[in-house]
């Protein structure tokens, strides 16, 4: 663990192994950190927090700046503890620690773009004036899915507003943490400005973040029955939050698209990072004219993909992240074959040439998937493309909207006056038109409804860690 810019174990001394999901292998272990730890990293925070606070923007982007650049410089390096430890493939790999820098570098920038208002005043003898003050110390908590990334999305804009920050990350992927922890002690950033505590265990840090006077804003990315919880939690001690919680994204395919360019691009959405994205299309809408020659192309690009470790070349579908989200795959894949739907290829457990010894499911494709099964309600988090079909924009815009979730959505068609319709009318934050990757540093990042709360990327971004303040001046 890094706290105030020491490496340490825990105060009880125990430490936790950490897996290698394509393989079984332990990779190593890291410190299994509890209260103490992170309740003496927040007030190493909380004491940073009163200089770092006072640095110009100016010298804060210059740290973020020099991250950035190690973060390059080592960018092979930190893209194989990735595929050791979180299973993705290298190229894949490669791909997330260069959007994690880019949030370095975007922050570098927007810190010296946190501008303030003069306002007129209603009396002729004031005058106002508004400034924008970091919130304080920061409790940040990351998934194992986008080990990296995930991590820079909140640590570079929190450092840029001026905050201070306590991060835990997921317990199956710390060591891709702890080697970008490596990368700000190597930047020079101040002691006590950035703190990393891992934990196999989440809940003791998460109650700390939650009732810790000290932490002023908790800022949070994985599941939303969890971040329902710190919600609530934080809610009682009316601390800042910003979520990003699950997704269920619609992909809808009109009759005006090309099926064959469309199946292209669900392909390589859906079966990113073996879906386990936030992003991943979760109900693939296409209009019955042209949903034979849809599944026709879908079903050859899929039945192409190789699983397998990351590490080999060729590999397009890695494991998943445990034995549970097999089983989770396993049950909406089978709930759907006994409710009628046709399994147009895959639908079970990759097991042949050692791959038994990972957590690997076939990728698969779902045809017929209707409204009263699993997979059309709940987050998959894995390797199947459901496909359902639609014959009207109106009715497949309701059935778009029937979600809980609302983080992204995606819509196929070259008509212009109906991709402004879909664009205002899906109630989700994210919506790709004709494109299967809307997503950038530069770009507000971030769920309605049970989705989330606020935005990561963009100028929305650092937003989240700065507090509006009003000085009216009688003079
Ligand atoms: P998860 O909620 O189980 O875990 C996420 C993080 O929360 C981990 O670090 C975990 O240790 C921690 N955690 C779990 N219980 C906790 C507690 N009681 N107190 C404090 N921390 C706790 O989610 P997951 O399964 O690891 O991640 C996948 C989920 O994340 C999916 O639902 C996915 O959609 C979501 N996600 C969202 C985004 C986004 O930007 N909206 C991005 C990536 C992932």
């Amino acid at each position: 663990m890094y706290i105030n810019g020491q490496w340490c174990e825990a105060a009880d001394n125990s430490r936790f192994p950490v897996s290698n999901p394509a393989t079984g292998d332990i990779l190593g272990d890291v410190p299994n950190g509890g209260r103490d730890d992170v309740k003496k990293a927040i007030d190493a925070a909380a004491d940073a927090f009163k200089s770092w606070s006072k640095t110009t923007a100016y010298q804060r982007s210059q740290f973020l700046y020099r991250a950035y650049t190690l973060m390059i410089e080592k960018k092979e390096h930190l893209a194989v503890t990735m595929t050791s430890e979180q299973g993705k493939p290298l190229k894949a790999a490669r791909n997330e620690v260069q959007y994690g820098a880019d949030f370095l570098l975007w922050y570098a920038e927007e810190a010296k773009r946190i501008y303030g208002e003069t306002l007129p005043a209603p009396r002729g003898d004031q005058r106002f004036i508004v400034q924008q003050h970091p919130v304080g110390v920061v409790g940040a908590v990351t998934p194992w899915n986008y080990p990296i990334s995930m991590l820079t999305r909140k640590i570079a804009p929190a450092l840029a507003a001026g905050c201070t920050i306590v991060l835990k990350p997921a317990e199956s992927t710390p060591l891709c943490a702890v080697e970008m922890f490596k990368i700000f002690e190597e930047a020079g950033i101040p002691e006590g400005v950035v703190n990393l505590v891992t934990a196999e265990d989440p809940k003791p840090i998460g109650d700390e973040f939650i009732n810790n006077p000290k932490i002023a804003k908790l800022t949070f990315t994985g599941s939303t029955n969890v971040g329902k919880m710190l919600a609530q939690g934080a809610a009682a001690n009316m601390k800042r939050v910003s979520m990003e919680l699950g997704g269920h994204a619609p992909f809808i395919v009109f009759e005006d698209a090309d099926p064959e360019h469309a199946a292209k691009g669900v392909s390589l959405v859906k079966f990113l990072n073996t879906g386990q994205a936030c992003i991943s299309p979760n109900r693939i809408f296409v209009h019955k004219s042209i949903a034979e020659p849809f599944i026709e192309t879908l079903e050859n690009r899929v039945r192409r993909m190789r699983g397998g470790n990351g590490m080999e070349d060729g590999i397009s579908i890695g494991p998943l992240v445990g034995p549970g989200a097999v089983e989770k795959v396993e049950r909406q894949v089978n709930d759907a074959v006994e409710k009628g739907a046709r399994l147009v290829c895959g639908g079970h457990r990759l097991l042949d040439d050692g791959l038994d010894r990972g957590h690997f499911y076939a990728p698969t494709v779902l045809a017929d998937v209707r409204e009263d099964m699993l997979i059309y309600r709940e987050e998959t988090f894995g390797p199947v493309a459901p496909v359902l079909t639609f014959e009207s924009e109106d009715e497949v815009l309701e059935k778009a909207n029937d979600t809980n979730y609302g983080l992204a959505a995606y819509v196929y068609t070259p008509n212009i006056g109906r991709a402004f319709r879909m664009f205002e009318g899906l109630k989700f934050g994210i919506i790709g038109i004709n494109d299967i990757n809307p997503t950038a540093a530069a770009a507000p990042f971030g769920g309605m409804k049970e989705s989330g709360l606020g935005r990561e990327g963009g100028h929305e971004g650092i937003a989240e860690y700065l507090e509006t303040k009003l000085g009216g001046f009688s003079i």
